[in-house]
């Protein structure tokens, strides 16, 4: 039987209009949780193993117990891909640590509940990729915890929120005058020829994406920095561009109004994005 939207509850596969949670869940109620966002290329899973050990750093950092090994994971995903049967997946997993009575503190033996969806990619349109983006600057508000992918994205949410409003694509944060990532993405430019990011450490998620462009960069022989850029050197930069699993590498254009380079995602921009697509495949 093939289920259009699917949803894997606790080891138990549903249509995800059935699969809902006790209103106690603790990630309801606190934001208690880790999760991940994987995309299929060609029906398959892209990086399911870097996605899935960043689920157990996540996890672990929080004290939460991960409740499935790497191969259980793998099955899970492989079937519900198989139900889903979509062209293209988007896979949703998250864990929050359980339901539980309403207290900040929690027991140690609580039964994490773990969700997972499955629904058809919309991937990014064609000409958005070609023409690049507009983004904006934004004051970074979020905890010192940025590594951790936690289901706490409030801060994420009012940054997506200004952008949506301001009619750009993303909202790039600064903090202390560096630029730390987007709201959803990382942040990378391009500055005499150098590929410049923010480094791994509490103010950014290390995105899987992220990680991936850097290995094509060093390999193309890119001088790669792996440091914070201000929002000076941002805007005067001669490319910029976001990495993420959903947005892939895609040039940013405008920021705050003001022109990035030729207005035009540049050279590196476009042949990093080609062989990012390369390397999906
Ligand atoms: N930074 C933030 C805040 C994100 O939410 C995401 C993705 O959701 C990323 C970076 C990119 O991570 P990845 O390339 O693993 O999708």
């Amino acid at each position: 039987m093939t289920v259009p939207e699917t949803a894997f509850l606790n080891g138990r596969f549903l249509p995800l209009a059935e699969a809902t949670v006790s209103i106690e869940d603790r990630g309801f109620q606190f934001g208690d949780g880790v999760y991940e966002v994987i995309r299929t290329y060609r029906g398959r899973p892209f990086k399911l193993d870097a996605h899935l050990a960043r689920l157990d750093r996540s996890a672990q950092a929080i004290d939460l117990r991960q409740p499935y090994p790497f191969e259980r994971w793998v099955e899970y995903v492989t079937e519900g891909l198989r139900l889903g049967d979509f062209p293209e997946t988007k896979i949703y997993v998250q864990i929050t640590r359980g339901t539980a009575p309403r207290d900040h503190a929690y027991a140690p033996d609580l039964q994490p509940t773990v969700l997972m969806t499955f629904r058809e990619l919309q991937p990014l349109n064609a000409i958005v990729q070609s023409t690049g983006v507009a983004a904006m600057t934004m004051k970074d508000i979020r905890w010192g915890r940025c590594d951790i992918k936690s289901i706490n994205l409030l801060a994420n949410v009012l940054a997506r929120q200004q952008a949506k409003k301001r009619g750009v694509f993303e909202s790039i944060l600064v903090r202390d005058g560096q630029v730390t990532e987007g709201a959803v993405s990382n942040v990378f430019i391009v500055q005499d020829g150098k590929l410049i990011t923010a480094p791994e450490g509490g103010w950014i998620l290390s995105g899987v994406t992220r990680q991936v462009v850097l290995e094509l960069a060093r390999h193309e022989g890119l001088t790669v920095q792996e440091r914070y850029c201000s929002e000076q050197e941002l805007l005067g930069a001669t490319e910029v561009f976001l990495t993420g699993t959903t947005v892939e590498v895609l040039g940013v254009v405008h920021i705050d109004g003001k022109q990035i380079g030729t207005g035009q995602p540049g050279p590196l921009t476009r042949s990093l994005a080609k062989r990012f697509l390369d390397e999906t495949r």
